[in-house]
C-alpha cells in the first residue's frame, strides 16, 4: 500500500490531550507515512531553555537569551523500540519532555514569535516530499496551508485533562487531577490567545469531536477521510 498510495500532506491541529497524536501515529503507520509530532519540537525547545536557566521559577522566558541560542539548538527525530523518540542536540530526551515541569512552561515559549518561525522553516522542510502526517496546533492554517487533508481535534477540557491524567498516572508521575486540568486550560488560553499563529481550526479542516470514540472509532474514521481524500486525486 506504502507506495502506491498518492503523496499527500495530513495535518491534524487540536486542543491539548485532545488524543490527536494518538491518531495521527496510527494514520500514519498504516499508510507507510512518516509522523511528526510538532509538539515536541517546543518541547524539546523549552526543556533546553529550562536546562540553560532560561526559564525562571515562577515560569518567566528570558526570551532574549533564547532566541539568541536558537542557533545551538538541535532537534531530530529517531525511531525507538516504542515509536519516535525526540533528540535534542543528539540525546534522547522524548521522556523529559513529557513530563510536567515541561508541560507548564511549553505554551509561553511556543509563542514566541522567532522560536516558532524556526520550527515552522523545520516542519517545512520535513514535508517537502509529503507522505507525511504531523500533528500541531498551527500545521492546517501556517504550516501546510495547502495540506490536502486537514483535521481539527477537540472534545471538553475535562475529557482532554482525564485522559493525560491516567496516561501520567501509567507512567508513574506524581501529578494531581487539578494540576493537569489547570495545565490542560491553561495551554489552550495560551495558544489560542497569542499573538503569532493561534491555535484555530483552518476553514477547510474537518471537525471533529472524539469524546465518545475508541482510539479504533478515531482510527477507522480518519482512515476513512484518508481514503477519501486519496480517491479524489
Ligand atoms: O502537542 P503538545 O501538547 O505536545 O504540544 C505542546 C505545546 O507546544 C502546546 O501546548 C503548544 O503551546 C505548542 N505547540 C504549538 N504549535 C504546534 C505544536 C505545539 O504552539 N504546532
Amino acid at each position: 500500500m506504502a507506495s502506491t498510495t498518492p503523496n499527500i500532506i495530513i495535518a491534524i491541529d487540536g486542543y491539548s490531550s485532545s488524543g490527536k497524536s494518538t491518531m495521527a501515529r496510527a494514520l500514519a503507520k498504516s499508510i507507510g507515512y512518516r509522523y511528526i509530532d510538532s509538539g515536541a519540537m517546543y518541547r524539546a525547545v523549552t526543556l533546553y531553555a529550562m536546562r540553560h536557566g532560561m526559564i525562571s521559577d515562577s515560569g518567566v522566558v528570558d526570551i532574549d537569551k533564547l532566541v539568541s541560542a536558537l542557533p545551538d539548538i538541535e532537534i531530530d527525530f529517531a525511531v525507538g523500540h516504542e515509536g519516535q523518540h525526540t533528540l535534542l542536540n543528539g540525546e534522547d530526551v522524548e521522556k523529559q519532555i513529557r513530563q510536567m515541569d515541561v508541560s507548564s512552561n511549553v505554551s509561553p515559549v511556543a509563542a514566541i514569535p522567532q522560536v516558532r518561525r524556526a520550527l515552522v522553516a523545520i516542519q517545512q522542510a520535513l514535508g517537502k516530499d509529503k507522505r507525511i502526517v504531523m500533528d500541531g496546533r498551527d500545521i492546517g492554517t501556517v504550516v501546510f496551508p495547502d495540506a490536502e487533508l486537514k483535521i481539527f481535534v477537540d472534545a471538553p477540557a475535562r475529557t482532554r485533562a482525564e485522559r493525560r491524567y491516567n496516561e501520567l498516572l501509567q507512567k508513574g508521575e506524581p501529578v494531581s487531577f487539578e494540576e493537569v486540568l489547570d495545565n490542560v486550560v491553561s495551554r489552550d488560553h495560551i495558544d489560542e490567545t497569542r499573538k503569532e499563529s493561534p491555535l484555530r481550526r483552518a476553514d477547510d479542516a474537518i471537525a471533529l469531536d472524539n469524546s465518545d470514540m475508541s482510539l479504533q472509532q478515531q482510527n477507522d474514521w480518519l482512515l476513512s477521510r484518508f481514503n477519501e481524500v486519496v480517491s479524489t486525486i
